[in-house]
């Protein structure tokens, strides 16, 4: 199971940025219209929870690892991991 998503991981050349519109409300009178937001976010490749990209990258609750391929033994290959995955 575990060596079945690493190898699905090490096939993937990028990590896949998801997004959503966000729609806003805008409290101007004069534009009634909503705003429309993009919102990127990655999603965690061990617990499938949303890491949002849109605060500084520092803080994040997680983003894009790469493992070079000297430590896969294979290719390198990237991965989106939330901080919390790592304690
Ligand atoms: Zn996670």
């Amino acid at each position: 199971m575990i060596k079945e998503k690493l190898n699905r991981l090490i096939e993937r050349d990028t990590v896949p940025i998801f997004c959503i519109d966000i729609k806003e409300n805008t409290n101007s009178n004069v534009l009634k219209a909503k705003k429309i937001k993009k919102h990127k976010y990655y999603i965690c490749d061990y617990c499938n929870e949303k890491i949002d990209l849109e605060p500084k990258q520092e803080e994040r609750n997680g983003g894009k690892v790469m493992f070079p391929n000297s430590l896969t033994k294979k290719r390198e290959y990237r991965t989106s991991i939330m901080h919390q995955m790592f304690k």
